[in-house]
């Protein structure tokens, strides 16, 4: 049976480092502050920037909500997301995604890039995904930062593994790509319209998966011994959460597996809360 990677633990210790940093500048007299803007009333949305909201106050952030209605102009999140960018008073800036299509249209980049690539805590600016394909990271996005975490405390060493990275969204699936590739890794990114994925999960050390569909990667796709990383979250018609891996079957042919809930889901959080104080000491020189 694999070895489970207990995400809510790793999160704690880095969480605790986070509470450290934030106690450490207040002492100079800084208040780290971050703002996130909701769009509109998605329920899984609200319980996300709730979860947000509690951890930033639980490691000493300030955090500060601002909320659109779903039938607010276009314009008006423009002026808000730009005023915080240029608010030196606020550290870190995120839209919660998605942003209701009414709102939006096709120009989500158009407002991510309105935020300054120093407060982008999503590390969704062409600037930020820019520096990580270069190889340099500025800020990178927090559930990439948690796959690769998760996947050092079982194995340090991504040098020469052979990755699949199953999903290529903007979010997650592409910085995580770009991540491992940059921690030395063979990285194959697939997708919805990859053909036979499974004659590449079958060949990975590492299986990332990141695409919002339960039970996508079963048992017989899966080489005995390779690390399985479950970046899904998908709510059943029974109320259940579960992830995208077949747990149960993949599980006891693995060497270590993230379960859903508690695996990946607590590590992003916990590197909002890192690349939050990261940016504050980017806007401060520190
Ligand atoms: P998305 O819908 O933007 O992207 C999904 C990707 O998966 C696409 O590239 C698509 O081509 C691919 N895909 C979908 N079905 C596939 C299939 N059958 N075979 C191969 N590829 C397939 O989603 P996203 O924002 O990247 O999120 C992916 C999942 O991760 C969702 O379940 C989301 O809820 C979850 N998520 C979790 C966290 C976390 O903290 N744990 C953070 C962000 C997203």
């Amino acid at each position: 049976m694999a070895q489970i990677i207990d995400g809510k633990s790793l999160a704690m210790a880095l969480r605790d480092e986070v509470a450290a940093s934030v106690l450490e500048i207040q002492a100079r007299g800084g208040r780290v502050r971050f703002a996130a803007v909701l769009v509109g009333d998605n329920p899984a949305s609200q319980i996300y920037v709730r979860n947000k909201q509690r951890a930033c106050e639980k490691a000493g952030i300030d955090f500060v909500l601002y909320t659109l209605p779903a039938t607010c102009q276009y314009k008006e999140l423009t002026d808000l997301i730009q005023r915080l960018s240029a608010d030196s008073q606020i550290h870190g800036v995120l839209l919660q995604l998605p942003v209701p299509p009414e709102v939006i249209g096709n120009r989500l980049s158009e407002v991510l890039n309105l935020i300054d690539p120093r407060k982008d805590v999503d590390g969704l600016t062409i600037t930020n995904l820019g520096l990580l394909a270069g190889g340099n990271n500025g800020l990178v996005a927090c559930t990439a930062q948690g796959v690769l975490h998760a996947v050092q405390s079982v194995c340090p060493d991504l040098t020469g593994k052979k990755v699949v990275m199953i999903g290529r969204s903007q979010i997650v699936g592409r910085p995580t790509a770009l991540l491992l590739t940059n921690q030395n890794a063979t990285v194959t990114v697939c997708h919805r319209l990859t053909q036979n994925l499974g004659e590449h999960t079958r060949t990975a050390d590492i299986i990332v998966v990141a695409a919002g569909s339960p039970q996508l990667l079963t048992a017989e796709m899966v080489k005995p011994g390779a690390i399985i990383i479950d970046v899904g979250i998908n709510r059943l018609p029974d109320g259940r959460l579960v992830g995208d891996v077949d747990f149960e079957n993949v599980a006891p042919q693995a060497a270590a597996i993230t379960p859903v809930p508690g695996g990946i889901g607590p590590l992003t959080i916990a590197f909002l809360l890192k690349n939050i104080v990261a940016a504050y000491r980017l806007q401060n020189g520190l």
